[in-house]
Parts: C-alpha cells; sequence; structure tokens
C-alpha cells in the first residue's frame, strides 16, 4: 500500500519550454477563477502576459457549492481559453470534473487541473493517468498529506508521472480565512514525492490582501510556483471576485516575486 513510483526521486515537468521542479525557477500561473466571456479571458490573457505570468489559468466547468450558482461555460468557455492561450502564446491550465470531458479537455488544455473536491475520485485519478498532458493535482481540502501523496500515486500508477501539486489550503476548526494554507505541505511533499508543488494563496486564504505574504512565504520555503485569481474587474467577476486580483494588484505582486 505504500509509495512506489513517486519515491521521492526528482520529477521535472515540461509546460511548453519550461522545466517545473527541482531547482528550476518558480512558475506563475494566474487568470480568473471563470472563463466567462471571450472578451473577458482575452482580456485577462493579453493583460497577464504582458505582466509576466507563463501559464493562464480559467475554469470552464466549476465545481460550485451552490446548484444556482455560476456553473461555468463549459465547452464554449474551453474554446475562448484556448483561442486566448493561442493568441498570446501562454499555455493553459483549466479543471476537469468528470471522465465524460475527458477526451475534449485533453485536446484543448495544456495543463489539466484536478480541483480539490475531486482528489478523491479514485476512478477519474484512474483515467487520468492515461492522459500525456501534465497534472495539476490540488490537495483535497480535507486531505492528510498521506491521502495526497496516494492521490498523486493514483495518477502515476495509471500511467502518468507528469504531475504538479497545488497546496490550496485545508478545512480547519478556524474559519476566519477561507480555507487554513498549510505550507509545511510544501518541503513535505517536495522530498516525500519528488513531485514540483506550487501553491494558490487566492484558495488557500480567500482573502485578496493576504495574497502578497502569503505568495512571498510561499517562494521562500521552496514552493515551485503559484497560481493566483486575477479578473479584469473582480467587482463583477462572476464567481470568487472577492479574493481575485486586479491587474495591477497583480503586478505590484509579480515584481517583487
Ligand atoms: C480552482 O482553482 O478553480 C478551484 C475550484 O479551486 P479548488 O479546487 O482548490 O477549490
Ligand atoms: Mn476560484
Amino acid at each position: 500500500t505504500n509509495k512506489k513510483i513517486l519515491n521521492g526521486e526528482k520529477v521535472i515537468v515540461k509546460i511548453g519550454s519550461r522545466n517545473i521542479g527541482g531547482t528550476n525557477p518558480p512558475i506563475f500561473i494566474a487568470g480568473p477563477c471563470s472563463v466567462e466571456s471571450k472578451e473577458q479571458i482575452h482580456e485577462a490573457a493579453f493583460a497577464l502576459k504582458e505582466i509576466g505570468v507563463d501559464v493562464l489559468r480559467g475554469g470552464v466547468f466549476k465545481p460550485r457549492t451552490s446548484p444556482y450558482a455560476f456553473q461555468g461555460l463549459g465547452i464554449q468557455g474551453l474554446e475562448y481559453l484556448k483561442e486566448a492561450g493561442e493568441a498570446t502564446g501562454l499555455p493553459i491550465v483549466t479543471e476537469l470534473m468528470d471522465e465524460g470531458h475527458m477526451e475534449i479537455v485533453g485536446e484543448y488544455a495544456d495543463i489539466i487541473q484536478i480541483g480539490s473536491r475531486n482528489m478523491f475520485n479514485y476512478s477519474l485519478l484512474k483515467a487520468i493517468g492515461g492522459l500525456k498532458q501534465p497534472i495539476l493535482l490540488k490537495r483535497g481540502m480535507c486531505a492528510t498529506i498521506e491521502e495526497w501523496m496516494m492521490a498523486a500515486e493514483y495518477i502515476a500508477l495509471h500511467g502518468n508521472k507528469n504531475i504538479i501539486l497545488c497546496e490550496r489550503g485545508i478545512r480547519s476548526y478556524d474559519t476566519y480565512t477561507r480555507n487554513t494554507l498549510d505550507l509545511a505541505a510544501v518541503p513535505i511533499m517536495q522530498k516525500e514525492t519528488g513531485l514540483p508543488i506550487i501553491v494558490d494563496p487566492s484558495h488557500g486564504t480567500g482573502i485578496k490582501e493576504l495574497i502578497e505574504p502569503m505568495s512571498k512565504a510561499a517562494l521562500a520555503c521552496g514552493a515551485d510556483g503559484l497560481m493566483i485569481e486575477v479578473h479584469p474587474d473582480p467587482s463583477c467577476a462572476l464567481s470568487d471576485g472577492h479574493q481575485s486580483l486586479n491587474f495591477e494588484e497583480y503586478r505590484k505582486i509579480r515584481e517583487q516575486l
């Protein structure tokens, strides 16, 4: 039952022309929580490219707590995201929620995100082992380090070792922040699995003002990158606007990192 493939030997993941993991410089992923329109994602892509982002994010299948909340644009959104990526030359990352969309997401995305809610979806983890793209595996919000390691091991065992882990906070007794960002997981997961690991301070804290200090802390403890939610106009965002930065706020942080 113990990990056999991800045994601590360094795994370097290739994203376009970049290598992630080991001694490689950190990768910067940014973009809106959700793709909302063609205009919105194009505007974000061009602004973020200019600021110096390496990968464009945008959700099109959204795992929303409320079934009445915006659920994402689906395949139409995937097309907008792909076009924005191609127009700027930025690789794209988006979440895959179910096996039914594996083929199409596999066709469009450069990196396939498995969200916090699906980290325990073992049939999905097995299935994506068959994809050739790198997988961004977010930590389950209630997952222990050991459970997270085993989720990665599922993907590796089923054929895909190109995994980037993402610490996005866990639920704790304290609800002051949206989640409790567990930065100790960064060096632990690097050592135990050998995989690169990035940090998502947006979902990790849910508080805009904490993104800068937590981003600095993440890089200080050795994170291989950061994923941050940035929206052209956070006050109008269809999801997670309260924790999203505008371009200028992101630029200031990016320049310091
Ligand atoms: C996301 O990054 O779009 C997301 C939904 O995050 P999480 O799965 O960590 O909640
Ligand atoms: Mn979000």
